[in-house]
C-alpha cells in the first residue's frame, strides 16, 4: 500500500533531519579541523562518546538488483582489474560499532559494465561482532557520465536503509560528477599490486 510506505519514508527523513540539526556546533568545528589533519591517513575508528556525522545518502541509481547472494569476495574467475580490499567499520553516531549490519555492495566491473544477468560484482554481507566488514573486490571501471564509484545499501537491525556511494581520491571526473561528495571519499593505501580502501559508515538508528 503506497500511503503507509510513503509516510514511513517521510518519518525517517524527518528523524534524520532532526538528528543532523541537533549536531552540536562545537562538534562541527572540530570535524573541519580534523579533516585537515587526517588527509592522506587511514581513518582510525572514532572514539566512543563522539557525535559523528551521518554518512550522506546517495541515490541507489538504476543498476541495483535485489536478492544479491551472501558474498564478501567478488574476485570470481573472469573478474579482472586491480584487486581492492574495501574495509572499515559500521558505527552509530556515538562511535559505537554496529554488529550484524547488512551491507549490500554492487559496482561496475573493470570495463565499466554492470551485470544484469547474474550477480557479478554484487553481494551482501553482515558486519562482524566489532562492526567490521571486508569486501575483496576490484577497482570499478568508468562508464559514461559518472566518476569511479562503488554502490552500497546498509541497514542496521530495525534501522532505516541507507543507500550511498563511495568515491576514489584524485579522480579527474570527481569535479564534474554532480553526485560526488567529498565526505564519501575512500582512503586508499597501496600494498604491492593490490590496494586497501577504507571507509567507516555512520548509521542513524531508531
Ligand atoms: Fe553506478
Amino acid at each position: 500500500m503506497a500511503e503507509p510506505v510513503s509516510s514511513a519514508v517521510s518519518r525517517r527523513r524527518f528523524l534524520y533531519a532532526v538528528a543532523v540539526a541537533a549536531a552540536p556546533v562545537a562538534f562541527l568545528a572540530r570535524v573541519k579541523t580534523s579533516l585537515g589533519q587526517d588527509q592522506g591517513e587511514l581513518d582510525p575508528t572514532p572514539a566512543a562518546g563522539e557525535k559523528l556525522k551521518l554518512t550522506p545518502e546517495e541515490t541507489a541509481g538504476p543498476f541495483f538488483k535485489p536478492n544479491s547472494p551472501a558474498k564478501n569476495n567478488f574476485r570470481d574467475p573472469g573478474v579482472t582489474g586491480t584487486p581492492m580490499r574495501l574495509t572499515g567499520t559500521v558505527l552509530d553516531r556515538r562511535g559505537k560499532p554496529i554488529p550484524n549490519a547488512l551491507l549490500d555492495f554492487w559496482h561496475a566491473d573493470a570495463n565499466g559494465e554492470y551485470d544484469f544477468n547474474g550477480f557479478r560484482c554484487r553481494g551482501h554481507q553482515f558486519s562482524d561482532s566489532d562492526g567490521k566488514y571486508v569486501l575483496e573486490t576490484v577497482m570499478p571501471g568508468l562508464y559514461p557520465g559518472r566518476t569511479r564509484h562503488y554502490h552500497v545499501r546498509l541497514q542496521a537491525a530495525h534501522g532505516p536503509i541507507l543507500s550511498t556511494q563511495l568515491y576514489f581520491p584524485a579522480e579527474v571526473r570527481n569535479s564534474t560528477d554532480s553526485l560526488f561528495k567529498p565526505e564519501l571519499l575512500l582512503k586508499i593505501r597501496e600494498s604491492g599490486a593490490s590496494r586497501v580502501a577504507v571507509f567507516n559508515f555512520v548509521l542513524g538508528t531508531i
